[in-house]
């Protein structure tokens, strides 16, 4: 089930009044259902060992969303400078942030190392030597090649350009070991969008059984193993929900045995973005034409820069036409938005209620991996957010970009170069 019925019942009767206040379009959070989905998290995992989520910044950029993160004790699963900063300037520090990025250059590996450092998980063997400060504790990330294969969204491990080979695992640990690592971690995220736990449960046995290699090799004994993000959400309102339970059970079990065979188990973390957050916010957008052509158009005042999913993906989002939410769906439309791109389409051949200008459209699941992917290719500007708050108050916490914005960057001094 895309949304859930508590989101809507709060929020579509306070959805037209929103729309008066703020003016459309916008994304809207779901504060109650961001926390009981981090609680029902922690309270899932609680029979597992130091079992921490880390939560993917990219999803959902926001200071007030990692607020309510921090407040559930979850850390923060980063991969550029800026999202360093954004962690570190709600209070996150040191082991609270994981730093995993990919193709690092030597600005990067400084701020990670400011401000009281944070987790640096390794993408690569060569960059062990590129490391300014090597820190006590080290994680790599690992990329299992034809020895899984990949879920359909990240595509085969062979071709993903992320983390270490099989074969370079043991030499990786040993060599950090040489440059003063004592603490040890290891990461890998093979999956995305997944429905499937099982693949999940593999994933979590996939780095027990390598920990155990390089534990006997190197004599390492593992702090933690991350297994990444990729935990997936319905879209379509037909597709059941990742198993959750079950996951947490049979990882649970699997740890414990894990602590009876070795005498010792590392923690186990996780660094989910779109299970946390993606149902838990929608976009709010006004119908304001239509068009009748070899196709019927409802053409939207919210474009692809505030979600570009169904563009880069296909991916489908679920509408609702406020006030028709029970309405026979008699109808099949093209929902677009105004950039000239054809893909720049919420929905395509969507059977939806006859809608009519001034219509409040409400396209689901946008919590996570949408205003942050926004661009402003053709000059189209990103849409507010807003958060519903636990007592039903509403609060800006980010504003629409202005044209201001769009110009900041024509904003410089002269700067020409003659060739000599
Ligand atoms: C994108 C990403 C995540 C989060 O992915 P979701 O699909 O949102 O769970 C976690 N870890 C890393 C390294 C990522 O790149």
């Amino acid at each position: 089930m895309p949304m859930s019925q508590s989101f809507k019942e709060r929020l579509f009767p306070i959805t037209e009044q929103l729309v008066e206040h703020y003016g459309s379009p916008f994304h809207i959070y779901d504060e109650v259902g961001i926390r009981e989905t981090g609680e029902n998290l922690k309270k899932l995992f609680s029979g597992v060992e130091g079992f921490r989520e880390y939560y993917a910044v990219k999803a959902l950029p926001n200071p007030e969303i990692l607020r309510l993160m921090l407040d559930m004790g979850f850390g923060f699963d980063c991969s550029s400078i800026g999202e360093l900063v954004l962690s570190r300037q709600i209070g996150a520090r040191g082991e609270d942030i994981m730093f995993t990025s990919n193709n690092t250059d030597q600005k990067e590996f400084e701020v990670a190392a400011g401000e009281g450092g944070c987790v640096l998980n390794l993408d690569d063997i060569s960059l062990i030597d590129k490391v300014p400060d090597f820190p006590e504790l080290i994680c790599f990330r690992y990329n299992p090649g034809p020895r899984r294969t990949g879920n359909v969204i990240i595509g085969n491990p062979v071709e993903a350009k992320y983390g270490l080979s099989h074969e370079q695992v043991i030499d990786a640990y040993r060599l950090a070991q040489q440059r003063g690592a004592k603490r040890f971690g290891l990461h890998t995220m093979v999956a995305s969008n997944e429905l499937d736990y099982t693949y999940m449960v593999e994933t979590a046995r996939m780095v027990l059984e390598i920990t155990s290699m390089v534990e006997s090799e190197l004599g390492i004994k593992f702090e933690f193993v991350n297994i990444g993000g990729g935990f997936g959400i319905p879209y379509q309102p037909d597709q059941k929900a990742l198993d959750i339970e079950s996951l947490a059970s049979e990882i649970e079990t699997m740890f414990a045995d894990f602590k009876s065979s070795h005498s010792y188990v590392p923690r186990m973390y996780m660094e989910s973005g779109r299970f946390m957050t993606g149902p838990h916010g929608c976009l709010v957008t006004s119908a304001i034409n239509h068009k009748d052509i070899y196709r019927k158009y409802i053409g939207v005042d919210a474009c692809m820069s505030a979600l570009m999913r169904p563009a880069l993906y296909e991916a489908y989002h679920h509408i609702d036409v406020i006030g028709k939410e029970d309405d026979i769906k008699d109808q099949v439309y093209d929902v677009a938005g105004s950039l000239c791109e054809n893909n720049d389409k919420f929905a395509v051949q969507r059977e939806l209620p006859k809608i009519d200008e001034g219509d409040i459209l409400v396209i689901h699941d946008t919590g996570a991996h949408g205003h942050a992917m926004g661009f402003q290719y053709n000059a189209k500007l990103r849409t507010k957010e807003l958060l519903l708050r636990e007592d039903g108050s509403v609060e800006l916490i980010r504003r629409e970009e202005t044209l201001d914005d769009y110009f900041a960057t024509l904003n410089f001094e002269k700067n020409c170069f003659s060739p000599k």
